[in-house]
């Protein structure tokens, strides 16, 4: 396979076969993310793609799972897309999900019908950053949408059938407005009802817009405690059935479980493990020192 690094994918996809439809993020400009920002975003043409799928279909006829990368293939035009859905389906005999990372602007810009002739097809599953559901740093960090156009584009997602998977980033807004973060995070969270929760932990990168603005004492970086304050009050105010995960690298704390169900045994997870958390900043790793 030959890939351009570098190539990310979502923890649950590790077992995944990554099919590199797009290469870079067409958005680029969050100001927390660093992902792609060395490479210039472009679709890969069919001559790529074509050979590259029937490959697969040759060495791998046992993939059962694949997941399209870059940062938001699902910008692809509809009629190409469901070519490399079918053309991945019809040259892999054991082949059960495909899954893709999507930006809300992705969604808004596919009519209903072209969403759900993709879920038809076999594209059960998207991923897709929140972040936040707070507008005043929905607008900070240069996500490209609003509050209610999140929830927009997420609903639109679930109605057409597809499996939504969400993160949204603890420690976003700061010290001075982490309340209204999550607030506002649990709030657009109930209104999309997402099948999946991850709850992230902010890691600032070198040279990205947020590093710069930490750097000059604009973004007042979060303690431990506040971080685990943040995971405990999204905890409570999350109401819709989802299953809850914050178990990833950058997690102080490593949890889970299906909320609402779970969220006594989850609080008093976190309960504990604010005692002995101290009220100092994040680790120097967390703040673009690397
Ligand atoms: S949309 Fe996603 S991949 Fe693209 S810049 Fe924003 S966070 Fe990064």
């Amino acid at each position: 396979m030959r890939y351009e690094e570098p190539v990310f994918r979502p923890p649950s996809e590790a077992r995944s076969l990554i099919l590199q439809a797009t290469i870079g993020c067409s958005h680029n400009k969050c100001t927390f993310c660093s992902m792609y920002n060395t490479k210039r975003f472009r679709v890969r043409p069919w001559e790529e793609l074509g050979p590259e799928i029937e490959k697969i279909g040759r060495e791998y006829p046992f993939v059962k799972r694949v997941f399209i990368a870059d940062g938001d293939p699902l910008v692809i035009e509809t009629p190409y897309l469901l070519k490399i859905v079918e053309t991945l389906y019809s040259n892999i005999p054991s082949l059960e999900r495909v899954a893709i990372y999507a930006t809300p602007q992705n969604l808004l810009d596919k009519t209903e019908e072209e969403l759900k002739a993709l879920r038809e097809r076999g594209l059960k599953l998207i991923y897709l950053g929140i972040e936040s559901g707070d507008d005043e740093v929905l607008k900070e960090t240069r996500k490209g949408v609003d509050s209610k156009q999140m929830v927009e584009a997420c609903r639109k997602a679930i109605n057409a059938g597809f499996t939504l998977s969400t993160m949204v980033i603890l420690g976003l807004g700061g010290r001075d407005r982490w309340r209204e973060h999550i607030i506002n995070t649990a709030r657009v969270v109930n209104a999309i009802g997402p099948h999946y929760l991850a709850a992230l932990t902010l890691m600032v990168f070198p040279r990205t817009p947020l590093h710069i603005k930490v750097q000059k004492g604009e973004f007042k970086m979060p303690t431990m405690r506040q971080i685990m304050e943040e995971m405990r009050l999204l905890v409570e105010l999350v109401e819709v059935p989802t299953i809850f995960r914050s178990n990833h690298v950058s997690n102080l704390l490593s949890i889970g479980g299906t909320l609402p169900r779970d969220r006594a045994v989850v609080l008093q997870q976190i309960q504990s493990a604010i005692q002995t958390t101290p009220e100092a900043p994040l680790p120097m790793e967390y703040q673009g020192a690397f």
